[in-house]
Protein backbone atom coordinates (compact mmCIF):
# COMPACT_ATOMS: atom_id res chain seq x y z
CA UNK A 1 0.00 0.00 0.00
CA UNK A 2 0.79 3.87 -0.84
CA UNK A 3 2.28 5.13 2.18
CA UNK A 4 1.24 8.68 2.70
CA UNK A 5 3.93 10.99 4.18
CA UNK A 6 3.65 14.51 5.17
CA UNK A 7 6.80 16.70 4.24
CA UNK A 8 7.12 19.94 6.51
CA UNK A 9 9.77 21.98 4.64
CA UNK A 10 11.31 24.73 6.89
CA UNK A 11 14.43 26.35 4.97
CA UNK A 12 17.87 25.54 5.25
CA UNK A 13 20.50 24.78 2.73
CA UNK A 14 18.65 22.41 0.64
CA UNK A 15 15.90 24.92 -0.40
CA UNK A 16 18.55 27.63 -1.04
CA UNK A 17 18.86 29.61 -4.43
CA UNK A 18 22.20 32.05 -4.78
CA UNK A 19 21.55 35.69 -4.77
CA UNK A 20 24.02 38.12 -4.53
CA UNK A 21 23.32 38.32 -0.75
CA UNK A 22 24.51 34.76 -0.79
CA UNK A 23 22.77 31.42 -0.57
CA UNK A 24 19.04 31.87 0.99
CA UNK A 25 16.51 29.59 1.23
CA UNK A 26 13.73 30.58 -1.44
CA UNK A 27 12.32 27.18 -2.89
CA UNK A 28 9.32 25.95 -1.97
CA UNK A 29 8.14 22.86 -0.53
CA UNK A 30 6.26 21.47 -3.65
CA UNK A 31 8.92 22.08 -5.71
CA UNK A 32 11.18 20.26 -3.48
CA UNK A 33 8.65 17.45 -3.81
CA UNK A 34 8.92 17.86 -7.93
CA UNK A 35 12.59 17.36 -7.20
CA UNK A 36 12.37 13.43 -6.19
CA UNK A 37 9.82 11.88 -8.80
CA UNK A 38 11.00 8.18 -7.67
CA UNK A 39 9.83 8.96 -4.49
CA UNK A 40 6.03 8.40 -6.10
CA UNK A 41 6.89 4.28 -6.49
CA UNK A 42 6.22 4.17 -2.85
CA UNK A 43 4.83 7.08 -1.39
CA UNK A 44 2.35 9.77 -1.40
CA UNK A 45 3.90 13.19 -0.33
CA UNK A 46 1.62 16.41 0.89
CA UNK A 47 3.97 19.25 1.55
CA UNK A 48 3.21 22.23 4.27
CA UNK A 49 5.55 25.30 4.42
CA UNK A 50 6.30 25.76 7.68
CA UNK A 51 8.61 28.60 7.24
CA UNK A 52 11.93 29.34 5.17
CA UNK A 53 15.04 30.04 7.00
CA UNK A 54 18.42 29.31 7.31
CA UNK A 55 18.77 27.66 10.41
CA UNK A 56 20.97 29.79 11.60
CA UNK A 57 17.66 31.59 12.62
CA UNK A 58 16.11 28.71 14.38
CA UNK A 59 14.40 29.06 17.44
CA UNK A 60 12.93 27.23 20.42
CA UNK A 61 9.64 28.40 18.81
CA UNK A 62 9.96 27.22 15.94
CA UNK A 63 10.72 23.27 17.13
CA UNK A 64 7.35 23.65 18.82
CA UNK A 65 6.10 24.68 15.42
CA UNK A 66 7.27 21.76 13.99
CA UNK A 67 6.05 19.26 16.87
CA UNK A 68 2.17 21.16 16.70
CA UNK A 69 1.99 20.55 12.95
CA UNK A 70 3.19 16.89 13.48
CA UNK A 71 0.35 16.50 16.20
CA UNK A 72 -1.90 18.40 14.03
CA UNK A 73 -1.59 16.28 11.20
CA UNK A 74 -0.40 12.52 12.61
CA UNK A 75 -3.65 10.82 12.50
CA UNK A 76 -3.81 11.42 8.73
CA UNK A 77 -0.04 10.16 7.70
CA UNK A 78 2.41 7.25 7.71
CA UNK A 79 5.95 9.27 8.35
CA UNK A 80 7.29 12.62 8.75
CA UNK A 81 9.99 14.47 6.47
CA UNK A 82 10.86 17.63 7.80
CA UNK A 83 13.06 19.64 5.11
CA UNK A 84 15.70 21.68 7.71
CA UNK A 85 19.53 23.29 7.49
CA UNK A 86 22.12 21.34 8.28
CA UNK A 87 23.42 23.89 10.69
CA UNK A 88 21.13 23.34 13.80
CA UNK A 89 19.87 20.21 12.43
CA UNK A 90 21.03 18.24 15.46
CA UNK A 91 19.40 20.51 18.26
CA UNK A 92 15.95 20.17 16.14
CA UNK A 93 16.13 16.59 16.12
CA UNK A 94 16.92 16.12 19.91
CA UNK A 95 14.26 18.85 20.39
CA UNK A 96 11.46 16.89 18.29
CA UNK A 97 13.17 13.61 20.26
CA UNK A 98 11.46 15.05 23.32
CA UNK A 99 8.28 17.08 21.89
CA UNK A 100 7.13 14.15 20.31
CA UNK A 101 7.67 11.11 22.10
CA UNK A 102 7.08 7.13 21.59
CA UNK A 103 5.74 7.78 18.03
CA UNK A 104 5.40 4.45 16.34
CA UNK A 105 5.23 6.49 13.22
CA UNK A 106 8.88 7.55 11.75
CA UNK A 107 9.81 10.93 11.98
CA UNK A 108 12.50 12.33 9.95
CA UNK A 109 15.37 15.38 9.87
CA UNK A 110 17.01 15.65 6.86
CA UNK A 111 18.55 18.23 4.39
CA UNK A 112 22.06 19.05 2.38
CA UNK A 113 24.99 20.36 1.98
CA UNK A 114 24.11 21.93 -1.49
CA UNK A 115 21.27 22.91 -2.85
CA UNK A 116 18.68 20.55 -4.59
CA UNK A 117 18.46 22.57 -7.47
CA UNK A 118 22.68 22.43 -8.16
CA UNK A 119 23.89 19.94 -10.47
CA UNK A 120 26.03 18.01 -7.93
CA UNK A 121 24.09 17.86 -4.58
CA UNK A 122 23.44 15.65 -2.35
CA UNK A 123 19.61 16.91 -1.73
CA UNK A 124 18.07 14.38 -3.82
CA UNK A 125 19.67 11.55 -2.66
CA UNK A 126 18.99 12.31 1.44
CA UNK A 127 15.33 12.93 0.55
CA UNK A 128 14.71 10.38 -1.54
CA UNK A 129 15.86 8.29 1.28
CA UNK A 130 14.45 10.14 4.28
CA UNK A 131 11.30 9.54 2.31
CA UNK A 132 11.74 6.24 1.82
CA UNK A 133 12.61 5.63 5.34
CA UNK A 134 9.55 7.20 6.39
CA UNK A 135 7.34 5.27 4.59
CA UNK A 136 9.39 1.99 6.32
CA UNK A 137 7.01 0.00 8.60
CA UNK A 138 10.16 -1.04 10.47
CA UNK A 139 11.18 2.81 11.21
CA UNK A 140 9.60 4.62 14.26
CA UNK A 141 10.60 7.98 16.20
CA UNK A 142 12.85 10.70 15.80
CA UNK A 143 15.87 10.46 13.62
CA UNK A 144 17.74 12.22 10.98
CA UNK A 145 18.95 10.76 7.84
CA UNK A 146 21.71 12.13 6.21
CA UNK A 147 24.40 10.53 3.73
CA UNK A 148 23.11 7.43 3.55
CA UNK A 149 22.68 7.31 7.89
CA UNK A 150 20.06 6.70 10.42
CA UNK A 151 20.78 8.60 12.98
CA UNK A 152 18.90 8.65 16.40
CA UNK A 153 17.45 12.08 17.10
CA UNK A 154 19.35 12.80 19.89
CA UNK A 155 22.45 11.39 18.78
CA UNK A 156 23.54 13.34 15.84
CA UNK A 157 25.85 16.12 16.03
CA UNK A 158 26.96 18.09 13.12
CA UNK A 159 30.77 17.80 12.79
CA UNK A 160 31.91 18.72 9.14
CA UNK A 161 30.72 21.79 7.86
CA UNK A 162 31.38 20.84 3.87
CA UNK A 163 31.51 17.48 3.31
CA UNK A 164 28.46 15.08 2.41
CA UNK A 165 29.18 13.31 5.53
CA UNK A 166 28.38 16.26 8.00
CA UNK A 167 26.66 14.38 10.43
CA UNK A 168 27.70 11.43 12.94
CA UNK A 169 25.68 9.67 15.65
CA UNK A 170 27.79 10.50 19.14
CA UNK A 171 28.34 7.70 21.51
CA UNK A 172 25.59 5.34 19.94
CA UNK A 173 25.91 3.15 16.87
CA UNK A 174 23.74 4.12 13.30
CA UNK A 175 20.07 2.86 13.56
CA UNK A 176 20.65 2.19 10.26
CA UNK A 177 21.69 2.86 6.63
CA UNK A 178 20.34 3.29 3.88
CA UNK A 179 22.10 2.33 0.38
CA UNK A 180 19.91 2.28 -3.01
CA UNK A 181 16.77 1.41 -2.75
CA UNK A 182 17.52 -1.03 0.64
CA UNK A 183 17.12 0.18 4.42
CA UNK A 184 19.31 -1.85 6.58
CA UNK A 185 18.75 -2.25 10.14
CA UNK A 186 21.34 -1.75 12.98
CA UNK A 187 18.93 -1.27 15.39
CA UNK A 188 15.36 -2.83 14.59
CA UNK A 189 13.29 -1.87 17.76
CA UNK A 190 10.23 -1.28 16.61
CA UNK A 191 8.34 -3.84 18.99
CA UNK A 192 9.59 -2.06 22.22
CA UNK A 193 7.89 1.56 21.17
CA UNK A 194 4.93 0.67 23.19
CA UNK A 195 3.24 3.67 25.02
CA UNK A 196 1.12 5.86 23.05
CA UNK A 197 2.69 8.71 21.30
CA UNK A 198 2.75 11.75 23.17
CA UNK A 199 3.11 15.58 22.30
CA UNK A 200 4.66 18.11 24.60
CA UNK A 201 3.49 21.83 23.69
CA UNK A 202 6.22 24.17 25.99
CA UNK A 203 9.40 24.47 26.27
CA UNK A 204 11.54 26.83 28.33
CA UNK A 205 14.35 28.21 26.67
CA UNK A 206 15.88 30.11 29.22
CA UNK A 207 19.06 27.45 28.77
CA UNK A 208 22.29 28.34 28.94
CA UNK A 209 25.59 27.50 28.24
CA UNK A 210 28.87 28.25 29.37
CA UNK A 211 32.27 26.97 27.70
CA UNK A 212 35.08 27.00 29.89
CA UNK A 213 38.80 27.88 28.40
CA UNK A 214 41.56 28.18 30.68
CA UNK A 215 41.38 31.84 31.95
CA UNK A 216 37.03 31.28 32.02
CA UNK A 217 36.06 34.01 35.22
CA UNK A 218 33.07 32.79 37.07
CA UNK A 219 32.00 35.92 36.76
CA UNK A 220 30.46 34.73 34.24
CA UNK A 221 28.06 32.11 35.77
CA UNK A 222 27.26 34.92 37.76
CA UNK A 223 26.23 36.89 34.84
CA UNK A 224 24.58 34.46 33.63
CA UNK A 225 22.22 33.60 36.60
CA UNK A 226 20.06 36.47 35.91
CA UNK A 227 18.94 35.29 32.64
CA UNK A 228 18.85 31.51 33.18
CA UNK A 229 16.78 29.04 34.72
CA UNK A 230 19.21 26.85 33.37
CA UNK A 231 23.07 26.54 32.60
CA UNK A 232 24.83 24.10 31.14
CA UNK A 233 28.70 24.25 31.99
CA UNK A 234 31.40 22.83 29.09
CA UNK A 235 34.11 21.41 30.66
CA UNK A 236 37.16 19.57 30.02
CA UNK A 237 37.82 15.93 29.74
CA UNK A 238 35.56 13.91 31.79
CA UNK A 239 34.65 16.82 33.69
CA UNK A 240 35.87 19.35 36.78
CA UNK A 241 35.31 22.53 37.50
CA UNK A 242 38.34 25.31 38.21
CA UNK A 243 39.23 26.87 41.80
CA UNK A 244 41.78 29.10 40.86
CA UNK A 245 41.71 33.01 42.05
CA UNK A 246 39.97 34.27 39.16
CA UNK A 247 37.28 32.27 38.92
CA UNK A 248 35.95 30.88 42.04
CA UNK A 249 33.49 28.45 40.37
CA UNK A 250 32.43 27.29 43.75
CA UNK A 251 31.08 30.23 45.09
CA UNK A 252 29.24 31.05 41.58
CA UNK A 253 27.77 27.61 41.62
CA UNK A 254 26.55 27.74 45.32
CA UNK A 255 24.48 31.14 44.18
CA UNK A 256 22.90 29.19 41.61
CA UNK A 257 22.00 26.44 43.59
CA UNK A 258 20.61 28.59 46.17
CA UNK A 259 18.56 30.55 43.90
CA UNK A 260 17.12 26.96 42.85
CA UNK A 261 18.58 26.92 39.65
CA UNK A 262 19.90 23.82 37.26
CA UNK A 263 23.28 23.28 36.76
CA UNK A 264 24.47 20.80 34.07
CA UNK A 265 27.96 19.63 33.81
CA UNK A 266 28.78 18.41 30.26
CA UNK A 267 32.26 18.39 28.72
CA UNK A 268 33.93 19.55 25.81
CA UNK A 269 35.04 16.23 24.35
CA UNK A 270 32.67 15.25 21.44
CA UNK A 271 33.20 11.67 22.45
CA UNK A 272 32.74 8.88 25.17
CA UNK A 273 31.07 11.41 27.68
CA UNK A 274 31.68 12.97 31.23
CA UNK A 275 32.31 11.33 34.60
CA UNK A 276 33.30 14.00 37.18
CA UNK A 277 33.54 12.12 39.58
CA UNK A 278 37.10 10.79 38.26
CA UNK A 279 39.07 13.50 39.62
CA UNK A 280 39.04 16.07 42.79
CA UNK A 281 38.12 18.81 40.19
CA UNK A 282 35.09 17.30 39.75
CA UNK A 283 34.44 14.83 42.61
CA UNK A 284 33.74 16.85 45.28
CA UNK A 285 31.94 20.30 43.76
CA UNK A 286 29.35 17.67 41.83
CA UNK A 287 28.54 16.30 44.92
CA UNK A 288 28.58 19.23 47.61
CA UNK A 289 25.96 20.65 45.10
CA UNK A 290 24.30 17.57 43.96
CA UNK A 291 25.21 18.60 39.95
CA UNK A 292 23.34 16.95 37.44
CA UNK A 293 26.22 15.78 34.65
CA UNK A 294 25.37 14.83 30.69
CA UNK A 295 27.85 11.64 30.63
CA UNK A 296 27.16 10.08 27.38
CA UNK A 297 24.65 12.58 25.67
CA UNK A 298 25.64 15.00 23.15
CA UNK A 299 25.28 18.94 23.97
CA UNK A 300 22.31 19.27 21.81
CA UNK A 301 20.56 16.44 23.86
CA UNK A 302 21.57 18.08 26.92
CA UNK A 303 20.47 21.71 26.22
CA UNK A 304 17.33 20.61 24.64
CA UNK A 305 16.20 18.41 27.13
CA UNK A 306 16.89 20.60 29.32
CA UNK A 307 14.58 23.19 27.78
CA UNK A 308 11.69 20.46 27.43
CA UNK A 309 12.18 19.73 31.93
CA UNK A 310 12.36 22.73 32.44
CA UNK A 311 9.11 24.24 30.81
CA UNK A 312 7.56 21.28 32.94
CA UNK A 313 8.94 21.68 36.71
CA UNK A 314 10.68 23.85 38.48
CA UNK A 315 11.26 20.80 41.48
CA UNK A 316 15.06 19.71 41.31
CA UNK A 317 14.06 15.88 42.30
CA UNK A 318 11.81 15.65 39.15
CA UNK A 319 14.49 17.92 37.18
CA UNK A 320 16.75 15.12 38.44
CA UNK A 321 14.75 11.94 37.34
CA UNK A 322 13.50 12.80 34.14
CA UNK A 323 16.78 13.99 33.05
CA UNK A 324 18.36 10.89 33.79
CA UNK A 325 15.56 9.04 32.20
CA UNK A 326 16.48 7.60 28.39
CA UNK A 327 14.73 9.28 25.94
CA UNK A 328 14.91 8.04 22.39
CA UNK A 329 18.37 6.39 23.06
CA UNK A 330 19.62 9.87 24.69
CA UNK A 331 21.52 8.13 27.85
CA UNK A 332 22.85 4.77 28.29
CA UNK A 333 24.71 5.36 31.73
CA UNK A 334 24.95 7.78 34.47
CA UNK A 335 26.67 7.39 37.81
N1 LIG B 1 23.19 27.72 6.82
C1 LIG B 1 22.44 26.57 6.33
C2 LIG B 1 21.35 26.25 7.32
O1 LIG B 1 21.63 25.68 8.33
C3 LIG B 1 23.35 25.41 6.13
C4 LIG B 1 22.71 24.16 5.63
O2 LIG B 1 21.52 23.99 5.54
O3 LIG B 1 23.49 23.23 5.28
O4 LIG B 1 20.21 26.60 7.09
Amino acid sequence: MMKKILMIATGGTIACCRSDAGLTPLLSCQELIDYVPASRSFCQVTGIQAFNIDSTNMEPEHWLTIAGLIEEHYEKYDGFVICHGTDTMAYTAAALSYLVQNSPKPIVITGAQKPIDMEITDAKTNLLDSLRFASCPRAHGVAIVFDGKVIAGTRGKKERTKSYNAFSSINFPYIAVIQEEHILFYLDDKDRCTGPVSFCRTLNPKVGLLKLIPSSSADLLDYMAGRYDGVIIESFGVGGLPSYKSGDFRQSISRWIGLGKTVVMTTQVTNEGSNMSIYEVGKNIKEEFGLLEAYDMTLEAAVTKLMWILGRTKDPEEIRRLFYKTINHDILWHG
